[in-house]
């Protein structure tokens, strides 16, 4: 978890745009919630699909958003022109950790495998205690209730780690979501 004084809430989602318009939207939506509570996004740093919208939702409303790009796909993945700060790391793996040490929560948006990734990837973490920080899933448009329904049917079976389940903020707005993982700010 970071140490400074802003509170950083760091985004995992995709870098298509999804074939419902409403994960855009929502996308959208979270972003210009941020800026107007003053939270600062740390993300992949891209600028294409939710990523890019939820990017330019927050730096258009005043807000800050930081960005954690990978040399080595630097072509692929276009770094966003307006950041607030854009680290260049050289491998996915150094991306990952970075975007975690800086944040202060997770969040994971609908998205691909890189989201998914990064989502176990903050969930097996927490699982082993390396980092503290509240974990959600923002589920619009139902995008994750059946790996929900899946993890759920591994803690019955006794393989996923039933705390970490538990803890797992679920929701299916953007107030809620800031709400449950920053439930001291009134929202
Ligand atoms: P996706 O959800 O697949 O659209 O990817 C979302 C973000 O995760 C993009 O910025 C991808 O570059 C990134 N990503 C994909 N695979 C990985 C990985 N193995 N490690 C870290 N980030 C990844």
């Amino acid at each position: 978890m970071h140490d400074g004084g802003q509170l950083r809430l760091c985004v995992y989602c995709g870098s298509s745009p999804g074939r419902k318009p409403e994960y855009l939207d929502v996308a959208s939506k979270l972003g210009v919630l941020m800026a107007a509570h003053n939270i600062e996004l740390v993300y992949g740093g891209a600028n294409v699909g939710l990523m890019g919208a939820l990017a330019n939702a927050i730096l258009s409303h005043g807000g800050s958003a930081i960005g954690v790009l990978p040399k080595v796909i630097e072509e692929k993945e276009i770094a966003h022109p307006h950041l607030t700060k854009l680290y260049r790391v050289d491998t996915m793996h150094q991306r990952k950790e970075k975007m975690m040490s800086l944040a202060d929560a997770v969040l994971a948006l609908p998205g691909g495998l890189g989201t998914l990734e990064e989502l176990f990837e903050a969930l097996t973490w927490s699982q082993l205690q390396l980092h503290v920080m509240p974990c959600g899933i923002l589920d619009i448009g139902d995008y994750y209730t059946p790996l929900l329904k899946f993890m759920e049917q591994g803690s019955e079976q006794g393989f996923v780690n039933t705390r970490v389940l538990a803890q797992l903020l679920v929701s299916h707005s953007p107030e809620a979501a800031i709400r449950g993982l920053f439930p001291h700010l009134s929202i």
